[in-house]
């Protein structure tokens, strides 16, 4: 056989695990497949060290501690912790508390596998401990404490957000230039695909049946975070109401946010578009659309409950 005079340089490498409750994907190129599989194991560590570290079920995570004695005393946070309530807090006031972590209060109540949700006495008693102002945090010292006994945060709504953002940084000083990371419905890309784009889809939240959903929509993308929040993902449906009851808390009544069904969010960081997944969510069509408009950097598609499709201003063609 005729050596080629170059061999072809660089490969594909990827990998998927669970990890963090979801599945986690990573597809790299580079120019060397074992350094590339390197990276992908070193992507893989950090995310078992973030589920580790901010899990409310591990008993051990920083995040479990904060919330066995916040109630009693301050905490004294980790520098990373404290960045993740930091940007919890900004958009717990950017959407007026729609975006809010101590909806676990009351969202630790719910288990969506067992089919239970709080009872109309817990639902009161637990619904005055959501609520951002509660959390008492200092920056300057990086401390935190809570201001109502029955306050507990969770972070899932901005966690994996945050991870694929680390994966990314991970990756770059890897060498990586071309990549796709996907946590659950968070995905970051970097680079192109090799002179195509990454395409990204959004997934037929009503469609019957086997767990692969139909896309409804594809996305050619490159450089960027993409972030979807739906409520197909954990629910089950209320027997005696009908409703569906899913994992997206709207903090103003403790119950699954209704009227949105898929939110995707655009933007440079896997934090951001995380957190603005879930507040967009809560917020509905109109007043999320609003928000998103006003962020510079940020876009928007958004389906309703009635499966109509909705589009931030940025993704509209340009009227004359
Ligand atoms: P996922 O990728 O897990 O589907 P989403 O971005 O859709 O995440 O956010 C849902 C998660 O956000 C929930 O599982 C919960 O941990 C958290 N969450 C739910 N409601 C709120 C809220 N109002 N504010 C902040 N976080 C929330
Ligand atoms: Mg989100």
């Amino acid at each position: 056989m005729l050596a080629l005079p170059f061999p072809a340089l660089g490969e594909w490498v990827h990998d998927q695990q669970s990890i963090m409750g979801t599945e986690i994907t990573a597809t790299v190129w580079h120019e060397d497949a074992a350094q590339g599989k390197a990276a992908i194991a070193a992507v893989m560590a950090e995310m078992r060290r973030i589920d580790a570290t901010y899990s409310p079920y591990i008993e051990t995570s920083e995040l479990a501690k904060l919330n066995a004695s916040a109630a009693k005393q301050p905490v004294q946070l980790s520098s990373e912790l404290s960045l993740l309530i930091d940007r919890s807090l900004h958009y717990s006031r950017l959407s007026g508390g729609a975006f809010d972590i101590t909806f676990a209060s009351i969202g630790w109540f719910y288990d969506y596998r067992g089919k239970k949700q709080p009872d109309a006495e817990q639902q009161k008693s637990l619904l005055p401990a959501i609520n951002y102002h509660l959390l008492n945090y200092d920056p300057e010292r990086r401390t935190l404490s809570y201001g109502h006994p029955n306050v507990r945060v969770d972070l899932g709504g901005i966690a994996k957000g945050y991870a694929v953002d680390r994966a990314i940084d991970i990756l770059r000083r890897h060498g990586v230039a071309h990549a796709s990371v996907s946590a659950g419905g968070d995905s970051r890309l970097l680079g192109d695909r090799r002179g195509r784009p990454w395409l990204i889809g959004i997934k037929n939240p009503r469609q019957k049946g086997p767990d692969d959903r139909d896309v409804v929509l594809t996305m050619p993308l490159n450089d960027v975070a993409v972030s979807t929040s739906g409520d197909y993902e954990r629910y089950f449906v209320d027997e005696k109401t009908g409703e569906r009851v899913h994992h997206i808390i709207n903090p103003k009544t403790g119950r699954s946010a209704q009227g949105v069904i898929s939110v995707t969010i655009l933007g440079p960081r896997g934090i951001d578009t995380d957190a603005l997944s879930t507040t967009v969510f809560v917020l509905g069509v109109q007043d999320g659309l609003a928000l998103i408009d006003e962020l510079a950097d940020f876009d928007a598609v958004m389906i309703d409950a009635q499966g109509k499709v909705h589009y931030s201003k940025g993704l509209q063609a340009p009227t004359e």
